[in-house]
């Protein structure tokens, strides 16, 4: 191979939460240096960076400065601005690059490009419709509702949506938002949802990891199970198949996700990506070969993709902020980690956040067990630890 980057050279991440200290630490692992350009001065990778360059995502002086320092740059959020990592990319290898960032940061590309890949991953996105005036509103077929309003840029954690269930409810739901563009997506009869991790490589190999399935909790995913407990093998060979099929369409390089919904007549539709390693791939730290952050810096580095084989059953919970609180005052205490930690199969991982704030990502919690249903009854009991409700 001749583009290889060894270690000890110096690998960079735009931005500073939690994917991109756990990229560190798998980074590092390896023997590589690291570092980070994120504006906060106390962040999550920034802790465990080699180097933080403390700057803003579109700030020049802070992007040459990781440009000149790294011999590739990846990503670790997607809102991460495109021409932030084109400038970048006159310098450095970038993966992923602008393209496929930008693609996966606007839900009109994103669904545009699903409906143009069809015919080579053989999955389609819900129906959806535009809407960026009043008169798109006026347009709306009655069959895209009940539906969900989502912004175009910036939605995370189910922010940015509305679930609207009449044209006056759209219209009222897209004022609420600043008019800014939307898209109204058909309400689908979920049975549950999925997500198909992969990995692609410079030299155009891809791999793809076992299908986890997720469910989330007022938007925000609670618990990944893989293997998923209710998939056939016929719809994972689907999801599979369609992930590393719009990968290759999208000429992508690193590591993404695709979230899938299953709808209750099994059929499979294809729902949002992301550019980065995901929320869902936690488990691969604990109980695959090559954790899904490992693959990231195998792929920007040039280097074969790892093994993605699952070689424990895995339940995955994020852990919030909400469990610092004891009942509905402000006074914090920390979680009971002692008792979690006696449960067998438990894997700890926190972000160090300061601030336990409700709704906050504060960490997750892996249960590795021979069996799932073992590991689903740790889970459990950490759950009654935790206060959480299983
Ligand atoms: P995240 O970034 O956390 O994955 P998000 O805010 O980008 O989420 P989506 O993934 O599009 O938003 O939607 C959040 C959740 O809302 C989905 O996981 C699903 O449970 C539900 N949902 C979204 N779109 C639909 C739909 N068309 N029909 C039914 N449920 C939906
Ligand atoms: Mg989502």
């Amino acid at each position: 191979m001749s583009n290889v980057k060894n270690p000890p050279a110096w690998l960079g991440v735009m931005g500073g939460g939690q994917l991109g200290r756990m990229f560190a630490h798998a980074a590092q692992s390896m023997g590589y240096n690291v570092a980070v350009l994120e504006p906060a001065a106390d962040c999550p990778a920034g802790q465990a960076a080699n180097r933080l360059i403390q700057a803003g995502y579109s700030d020049v002086a802070g992007l040459d400065a990781l440009a000149a320092q790294c011999v590739a740059v990846t990503t670790e959020f997607e809102n991460v601005p495109a021409d932030s990592l084109s400038r970048l990319a006159q310098s450095v290898f970038v993966a992923p690059n602008a393209h496929g960032v930008s693609v996966a940061q606007d839900r009109i590309a994103e669904k545009a490009f699903f409906v143009a890949s069809a015919a080579k991953s053989g999955v389609l996105p819900a129906p959806h419709k535009v809407i960026a005036t009043d008169a798109d509103i006026d347009a709306i077929s009655e069959d895209l509702l009940p539906g969900i309003l989502k912004t175009v840029r910036m939605g995370y954690d189910g922010k940015g949506q509305v679930r609207v269930k009449s044209r006056d409810e759209v219209r009222a739901a897209f004022q609420s938002m600043g008019k800014v563009a939307c898209l109204l997506e058909k309400m689908l009869p979920l049975a549950y949802e999925v997500s198909v991790l992969t990995a692609r490589g410079a030299d155009g190999s891809s791999v793809v990891y076992p299908i986890a399935e997720n469910v989330h909790r007022d938007g925000i995913l609670f618990t990944t199970t893989v293997p998923g407990p209710n998939i056939t093998a016929d719809c994972a060979a689907k999801a599979q198949h369609a992930a590393q099929a719009l990968v290759a369409e999208l000429g992508y390089v690193g590591v993404l996700c695709i979230e899938f919904f299953v709808l209750a007549d099994g059929s499979l539709v294809v729902n949002e990506m992301a550019p980065r390693p995901h929320n869902s791939g936690h488990y691969t730290i604990d109980a695959c070969v090559t954790s899904q952050f490992a693959q990231q810096v195998r792929a920007m580095a040039g280097l074969p993709l790892g093994d993605v084989r699952q070689h424990s059953p895995a339940v995955m919970l994020n852990i919030l902020g909400d469990i610092w609180y004891e009942g509905e005052g402000d006074d914090v205490r920390e979680p009971a980690w002692d008792k979690v930690l006696a449960l067998p199969g438990a894997n700890l991982h926190l972000y160090g956040k300061e601030e336990p704030r409700r709704a906050r990502k504060m960490g997750h919690l892996t249960f590795v067990a021979p069996t799932l249903a073992q590991a689903q009854q740790h889970l459990n009991a950490a759950c009654a630890i935790l206060g959480i409700e299983p």
